[in-house]
């Protein structure tokens, strides 16, 4: 099959692997419908302490057909179309049952998925089934469903956005973006999106931002409060994972309030004396995806979300590597990839 590797920064190539095959009883095959590049993978694209393992492949949301299921396979089917968690899970074990099924004691990441073939161990526990036939038109609001955004939504949950919630998205990338959309669904009254980059604006405006604020530092943070009536947010939502832009989540709080971070940290300094003094909170993570479909699916299929909006590019998967280019130096918000 066709593969996208990652031979070091910047040097993303389609090359030709060997099939994936059942390896045990539990496992599917499934044939990628569409997979997209996640602003994770940038890391690895950028930084040349990752990636120089020699080159692997890299990649992990898609929807896609199941081919081949093993032996005890019973909740999927060949022909189903299904949507895959970013993180493969058993979904019985103790901390799967607590809802952290991306901690699954048996969980783990896929090989790749930027390919053709994909194998999923604990196929029960890890697919979502959608039930077919599956609209050409909704496939990238599906495909958004195996990580951006329940990754969004888990920022917005994790800072306790509810009915009447004032919130902050700092990150204007697709996880901040679809933040701005789960905010708005779980009932916040004023959703204030923090970006300078006109295109995503403008899909922050079409998923409920309220309000956009382009100032950063201690100017965001006073646009924000001029807006909020004197008070930073009752949630912000940390969507970058950089120290400035944690710093930024909490400039943008208000006392009380709780911060749901959802970017990869990469140097974040947590300033406690502070956090105490204001009784700030901090929740987050990894978002267990795999415990969130249920809820966000359905509003997929009937429309009331669409989320796939995040996709601003559509490319074939010959054209992997213009696809990480077009995003490292933001032309793209994100791509989606058809192989
Ligand atoms: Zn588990």
């Amino acid at each position: 099959m066709r593969a996208t590797m990652i031979h070091g920064p910047g040097d993303i190539r389609l090359e030709t692997v060997p099939d994936p095959q059942l390896t045990d009883d539990t496992d599917a095959i499934v044939r990628v419908v569409a997979a997209c590049v996640c602003g994770s993978d940038l890391w690895p694209y950028r930084d040349a302490t990752t990636g120089a393992n020699g080159p692997q492949q890299i990649g992990h949301e898609f929807v896609g057909v199941v081919e081949q299921v093993g032996s005890s396979v019973e909740g999927v089917a060949v022909g189903d179309f299904v949507i895959a968690p970013f993180l493969y899970s058993d979904n019985t074990c103790t901390l799967c049952a607590k809802g952290v099924q991306s901690s699954c004691v048996n969980g783990g990441g896929y090989t790749g998925c930027q390919c053709e073939l994909v194998r999923v161990p604990f196929a029960d526990g890890t697919l979502v089934t959608v039930p077919g036939p599956v609209d050409e038109a909704l496939v990238p609001h599906l495909l958004t469903l195996s990580d951006v955004f329940p990754t969004g939504h888990h920022a917005a949950v994790s800072a306790r956005v509810g009915e009447g919630s004032t919130v902050v998205v700092v990150g204007d990338g697709a996880v901040g973006l679809s933040g701005v959309l789960a905010a708005k669904r779980l009932g916040a009254s004023t959703v204030i999106a923090m970006s300078r980059h006109a295109a995503r604006q403008e899909i922050a405006r079409s998923f409920g931002a309220d309000h956009v604020v382009e100032e950063r530092g201690r100017d965001g943070a006073r646009a924000v409060k001029e807006i909020l009536g004197g008070i930073g947010a009752d949630s912000v939502l940390e969507c970058v994972g950089t120290k400035e832009a944690m710093k930024q989540a909490f400039q943008s709080l208000r006392p009380g309030g709780t911060v749901g971070y959802v970017g990869i940290p990469h140097g974040v300094e947590l300033n406690m004396p502070v956090m105490f003094a204001t009784n700030s909170g901090l929740a987050g993570g990894v978002a267990p995806v795999r415990s969130y479909l249920s809820e966000l699916l359905p509003d997929v299929l009937d429309g009331s979300v669409r989320p796939g909006r995040v996709f601003d590019a559509h490319l074939a998967l010959d054209d992997v590597a213009e696809a990480y280019r077009a995003m490292d130096e933001r032309r793209a918000t994100k791509v989606l990839l058809r192989p």
